[in-house]
């Protein structure tokens, strides 16, 4: 006989949580994860009254959950999608696909950056460059560096993004066993805005684990990507991941712990190494800790590949 749900004790199980020790009906789950959102978004006081939430979605399931979820908990919230086309052959037009049939279905607003068209760059154009075994790395400042920019033309005052608790809890742990302190302290649920005008950024899923993403999806019929993105690499994150996966198999509340302590040990780190306030870029006057952004180091070489 199949098992009923541990919560409403009518429907049939059919999500096991085994760090809640819960056993769920479809319908339930759904209840529970939207509500654990909610609960994340009010915890670390995300979303200020009355503001503008710009959510950046890739495609993927994580942001594809996290902005549909967004849109049932606050019906009412002023809710801007921001997608980069990061113009990978193709990957790169299917997420946006993807990306567009979702906020069809939510009747949100959508704001595309395409990179090729915009910057006249690619990903692919770092294989000639010393980054070519980096490009999951470039690919990434060059994303945070675009969302930001896109979240002020937008005038959104937070920007949400999809990290999940394996990211959050992977990171945190790379970090620590290398002692990347500030870095460690970057991985704050809120993060305040870099400078005056900005949108502070923010990490509604940092408590939802990533197969719980995947399953929101497909119960609420929620299109996202097929295909994996094919630059990417097995990196030292991933591999770190794996060994907490493992140590999840005997404690499935590891990942939970762990990313409990880390956020009560994030504030006492900001104390021991105060941040220096940041600077401008000397060449597109963006906030950066160095006299030349981490962004425009990167794109400088396409453009130098360019005019060679
Ligand atoms: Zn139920
Ligand atoms: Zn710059």
């Amino acid at each position: 006989m199949p098992l009923t749900c541990g919560k409403c004790r009518s429907a049939n199980v059919e999500v096991q949580i085994p760090y809640a020790r819960m056993s769920l009906c479809s319908k339930c789950f759904v209840d529970f994860y939207l509500a654990r959102v909610k609960k994340t978004v009010e915890e670390f006081k995300m979303f200020p009254e009355n503001a503008r939430v710009g959510v950046a979605v890739s495609g993927g399931k994580d942001s594809a959950a996290l902005l549909h979820a967004l849109r049932r908990v606050y019906p009412d919230l002023k809710l801007v999608a921001l997608h980069i086309n990061l113009g990978i052959p193709g990957y790169s037009d299917h997420c946006q696909v993807k990306v567009e049939k979702l906020v069809d279905i939510l009747n949100v607003e959508l704001n595309v950056f395409n990179l090729q068209e915009e910057l006249g760059i690619k990903i692919g154009d770092f294989k000639k460059t010393s980054f070519k075994n980096k490009l999951c790395s470039v690919c990434g400042t060059i994303k945070r560096r675009i969302f930001e920019e896109m979240a002020v033309k937008a005038k959104v005052q937070v920007l949400a993004t999809g990290h999940n608790l394996e990211d959050v809890a992977g990171v945190m742990f790379n970090n620590f066993l290398y002692g990347r302190w500030d870095q460690l302290a970057r991985l704050k649920p809120v993060l305040p805005p870099l400078a005056e005008g900005m949108a502070s950024k923010v990490k509604p899923l940092i408590r939802s684990p990533e197969n719980e993403n995947l399953l929101y999806c497909l119960y609420e019929d929620i299109p996202f990507r097929e295909i994996d993105c094919p630059f990417s690499k097995r990196t030292g994150v991933r591999k770190r991941t794996e060994i907490l996966e493992a140590i999840a198999k005997h404690n499935p509340y590891f990942k939970h712990q762990l990313l409990n302590r880390f956020l009560e040990i994030i504030p006492l780190l900001e104390n021991v190494s105060p941040k220096p306030p940041l600077g401008r870029c000397k060449v597109c006057g963006f906030p950066s800790s160095s006299e030349i952004c981490a962004f425009c180091k990167r794109t400088s070489l396409i453009k130098r590949l360019d005019k060679a």
